[in-house]
């Protein structure tokens, strides 16, 4: 895994730990399959289920989902982590990134502006229309 971003700079690992919520997220997940594993080779078995059939499946389950999951359960914990502890100016994040929906707004505005040739902007046309 990059230690960063490679478009915005962002730095994965923020803090000693962070990496215990992926792991709880991979172990969730591979109890769960392995449970769904266990219900289903035995619910489609019964009443004659073959117990190497059903440890093998198990088995199968508990070792191959938690290498396919890893990656993902990495960039799910990433998603949450940036919910629970938003970006600050110190994160080494590239500000053009940070304010991208702010200059696009910004350039659009212009543009529009230059483009209608001296028509009232909305927010200037508020307090004008209130004077006598
Ligand atoms: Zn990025």
């Amino acid at each position: 895994m990059r230690p960063t971003c490679r478009r915005c700079g962002y730095r994965f690992h923020r803090a000693p730990g962070q990496w215990l919520g992926s792991w709880f997220l991979n172990v969730i997940v591979v109890q769960s399959v392995v449970v769904i594993v266990l219900v289903a080779v035995a619910g489609l078995s019964w009443p004659h289920t073959p117990a190497s059939l059903l440890i093998g499946a198990v088995l199968l389950g508990a070792i191959i989902t938690p290498l396919v999951f890893f990656p993902f359960s990495r960039t799910i914990w990433i998603a949450i982590d940036l919910v629970m502890k938003p970006l600050e100016f110190d994160d080494d994040v590239a500000p053009a990134f940070e304010l991208e929906r702010e200059l696009a707004l910004l350039t659009a505005e212009k543009g529009s502006g230059s483009a209608a040739g001296g028509v009232a902007k909305p927010g200037s046309e508020g307090p004008n229309t209130n004077e006598p």
